[in-house]
């Protein structure tokens, strides 16, 4: 048995990012960028103003107040064409233009407007309320880095930037097999001897979160020969994921039945729970996971190694999400030799600190828990007893929860 962290590494090591399309900018949302994004242009694009209230020179304020006319209207979009003289002030409007020769800007709140001049109240330094040209970003500076996944905000700058089409990674193919003589799909005709195959469904939904395409092969009975059948239609795709059938058990053939159609086993079993048999490989060229057929042991396993290997195949950075830490809400008893990855519910202290508090049950069959869970519990192996209140090592399963 291999540590998890070993896993990690050695699924990620033969990855590289996989090719790359162009999409509008409108359809970016949670993809990856393939390369640097450059500004198109300046923002703001010249020095603006952030208040409403009179551009001026800071020097004619010094014995404030002071009283100067009014010679034009700067607005948004509609910049002033004159300058400002000595001695004299323009109506100004956030966002608008800074006029030629204003060095300053008095905000509305501190001015007496008068039929064509104003008295200004207090005394300016030169730059007050001025957003200088550039500030935000320069024309042809990098905005974003390749490896971003980009967030609504990031949309929203890259359209300030006037960046209209990207390069973003193409999503990864993923192929999802299922095996087992008792797995039925949602909607079937099911006896009691049955279950419903949720783990493709499932593992199908989070490729589609991730930014991936999966393609659902079906379920195949415990036959090696049907298995390996379903196994060839993964062809072209990006990567296999198969589950069930990972065990020692008489009807475990997931390693048997793909060895002779090419399949090349780098490891099979982790220490960790759940989800200790997991089959790592390759089926001829393309990588293959082989996930345990219990459910939390499948959808864990796939946030640990699944979601990274999408994301390598992405090119997106980090691969793999860094711990976070909370307090814990209960005691906890000592682990043995493998990680331990209690599923548990985030709460806030009274100190505003993040709290995990494990289930009490934790039967890797539970899909409840697992869909009413937070986050995930690290505990390392062999790690003591645990108090109410200690730090520990957690996981949160939707990203950006916890960034400590
Ligand atoms: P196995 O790894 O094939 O021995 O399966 C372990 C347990 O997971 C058994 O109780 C199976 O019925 C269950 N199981 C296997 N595949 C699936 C699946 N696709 N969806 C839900 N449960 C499954
Ligand atoms: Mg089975």
């Amino acid at each position: 048995m291999i540590s998890v962290e070993e896993a990690q590494r050695r699924v990620l090591e033969p990855l590289s990012p996989i090719g790359i399309e162009r999409v509008s900018l409108v359809d970016g949302l949670g993809r990856v960028l393939a390369e640097d994004v450059v500004a198109r242009l300046s923002h703001p694009p010249a020095d603006v103003s952030s208040m409403d209230g009179y551009a001026l020179r800071a020097a004619d304020l010094a014995q404030a107040p002071a009283t100067l006319p009014v010679v034009g209207e700067s607005a948004a979009g509609h910049p002033f064409a004159g300058e400002v003289g000595p001695g004299q002030a323009v109506r100004i409007f956030t966002g608008a233009h800074l006029p030629k020769g204003a060095d300053a800007v008095a905000m509305q709140e501190d001015c007496q407007a008068a039929p064509g001049q104003v008295t200004v109240k207090v005394a300016v330094k030169p730059g007050n309320f001025i957003r200088k040209a550039g500030m935000d970003f320069a024309a042809g500076q990098v905005g974003l880095s390749a490896g971003r996944r980009l967030t609504a905000r990031d949309i929203g700058l890259l359209a300030s930037m006037n960046i209209c089409w990207l390069s973003v990674r193409r999503r990864p193919k993923v192929a999802i097999l299922s095996s087992g003589d008792e797995l039925a799909l949602p909607g079937d005709p099911v006896g009691p001897e049955r279950i419903i195959s949720s783990n493709s469904i499932g593992l199908c939904a989070l490729v589609t979160a991730l930014g991936g395409q999966p393609f659902d092969l079906g379920i195949a009975p415990d036959d090696p020969a049907a298995l390996a059948a379903l196994a060839q239609q993964s062809k072209g795709a990006d990567l296999v994921v198969t589950s069930g059938g990972a065990s020692e058990g008489e009807y475990d053939h997931v390693k048997a039945a793909l060895g002779p159609i090419g399949l090349e086993v780098g490891f099979h079993k982790i220490a960790m729970r759940p989800g200790k048999p997991l089959i790592f490989g390759r089926l001829g060229q393309m990588p293959m996971l082989g996930l345990p057929g219990n459910p939390v042991s499948a959808l864990v396993t796939a946030q640990l190694f699944l979601k990274p290997m999408l994301r390598a195949l992405m090119g997106e950075s980090p691969a793999v999400s860094p711990l976070a830490r909370a307090r814990l809400g209960r005691d906890i008893g000592a682990n043995d030799i493998r990680q331990d990855y209690l599923r548990a519910a985030l709460s806030l202290n009274g100190d505003g600190e993040w709290v995990a508090t494990p289930f009490d049950r934790q039967d890797s069959a539970m899909m409840s828990a697992l869909a009413k869970a937070d986050l995930l519990v690290v505990r390392p192996p062999k790690a003591p007893p645990a108090q109410a209140g200690a730090w520990v090592p957690v996981l949160p399963l939707a990203d950006g929860v916890l960034n400590t």
